[in-house]
């Protein structure tokens, strides 16, 4: 298309190819002003949730190279980016197949109680082959991913994230409902017992973890006591975010052709605000448990509300308000600097909301400084002087 334009025409093309990765068109930043980037891993998904468009839109699950996500990362990390999130419709399927010398015998090991639609694959580098290999580049870089689906978790992913200190504490596992007869309609493949079992197999595993899920209100034939197993589901789980929405059915999915989407838009709506209610209370008791803790937070530059205030987000993806002030360099360091975009700062945290922690800044640190166990004396020193 570049070179079209190149002899003087305009050049348009909204089709999205159906098998393409993309992997060769590295990305231009056009946002210099930001800490973090998303790196695209994988398009496509095998999955066919009953009431999803995208396997339709996007095509059959294929995964990009990871010699070149790795080069992406590099190329950022060498930009001064301090936060990249892995992206895809189902990023811990990912498989790397490119390259036919590399066999990996191990199957993709479904979560216990989950089940596919497709065969379970095999060959190539997996998911955490690749988070292993990003999270080596840059200690100073913190690394996300979304979104997965809850039927690939192996150990392997839940270790890493527990080992190394710059991939964040965050999962997000989107449950959609928290009745199985809803999950069994949705064609997700698993039951609301095994979504149980999964959470507490990974808070087992990552005791501090922080969970976010999707839920939709409303599905096709939803009862009001089917509706109440998802808020039953929300209050034993406690996220921290939910994304919830109405649902809105879209022709060419298998709900479609099916379901009767006989669920009323007032009734609908009236779910979707008890999940947002239900999920702000459960969200304001984790935050006010925060209170007196002292964070690492990256600063992703000034708060919207207030020139005053800087705004950053800790490990689990919470914002983090800190005053725009003068803190020392260093732990150890008198001598004091503003905080920017992209520092990491130390925090203590002093009150909460459902969706904000506000805290006072201590003093700038590094990732690797934070989490080093051998500071930990000195930096508990730091901390209670600092107060
Ligand atoms: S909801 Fe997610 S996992 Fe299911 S078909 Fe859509 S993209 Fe795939």
């Amino acid at each position: 298309m570049l070179a079209v334009t190149e002899s003087g025409q305009t050049a348009v093309n909204v089709l999205l190819s159906l098998d393409e990765t993309y992997a060769d068109v590295m990305p231009v930043r056009l946002n210099e002003n930001s800490a973090s980037a998303f790196v695209s891993i994988m398009r496509g998904c095998d999955n066919m949730c009953s009431y999803c468009i995208v396997p339709f839109t996007r095509g059959r699950e294929r995964s990009r190279p990871i010699s070149s996500i790795l080069d992406e990362v590099r190329m950022l990390s060498d930009q001064g980016i301090k936060e990249v999130t892995l992206l895809g419709q189902n990023v811990n399927s990912y498989r790397d197949t490119s390259d036919s010398t590399i066999y990996n015998s191990i199957d993709t090991k479904l979560t216990p109680g989950f089940k596919t639609v497709y065969k379970p694959k095999t060959g190539g580098r997996r998911f955490s082959d690749l988070l292993d290999k990003v999270s080596q580049i840059d200690p100073e870089m913190r690394i996300r991913f979304t979104s997965p689906h809850p039927k690939d978790f192996p150990d392997e992913v839940l270790d890493l994230i527990k080992e190394r200190s710059n991939i964040c504490n965050q999962i997000h596992l989107p449950a959609q409902s928290g009745n199985s007869e809803v999950l069994q309609r949705m064609r997700r493949g698993y039951t609301r017992e095994a979504y149980l079992d999964l959470v507490y197999h990974i808070r087992h595993r990552i005791p501090d973890v922080y969970l976010s899920s999707d839920f939709i209100a409303g599905f096709c034939e939803e009862t009001e006591l089917e509706h109440e197993d998802t808020v039953s589901l929300m209050k034993e789980v406690k996220y921290h975010v939910v994304y919830s929405f109405p649902y809105s059915m879209r022709q060419k999915t298998s709900a479609y052709h099916r379901l009767k989407d006989n669920v009323p838009d007032d009734v609908k709506s009236r779910r979707h605000l008890q999940l947002r209610d239900l999920f702000r209370q459960e969200a304001l008791k984790l935050n006010l448990k925060e209170i007196g803790s002292t964070q690492l937070i990256l600063i992703e530059g000034e708060s919207k509300r207030s020139p005053l205030d800087m705004a950053g987000r800790n490990d689990g993806n919470v914002k983090v308000i800190v005053p725009n002030t003068n803190i020392p360099e260093s732990c150890a360091d008198i001598s004091t600097r503003k905080i920017q975009r992209g520092d990491y700062v130390v925090v203590k945290i002093r009150s909460a909301n459902s969706q904000v922690l506000h805290g006072i800044p201590l003093y700038h640190t590094s990732l690797t400084e934070f989490y080093n166990k051998d500071n930990l004396i000195t930096e508990q020193l730091c901390q209670s002087s600092a107060l």
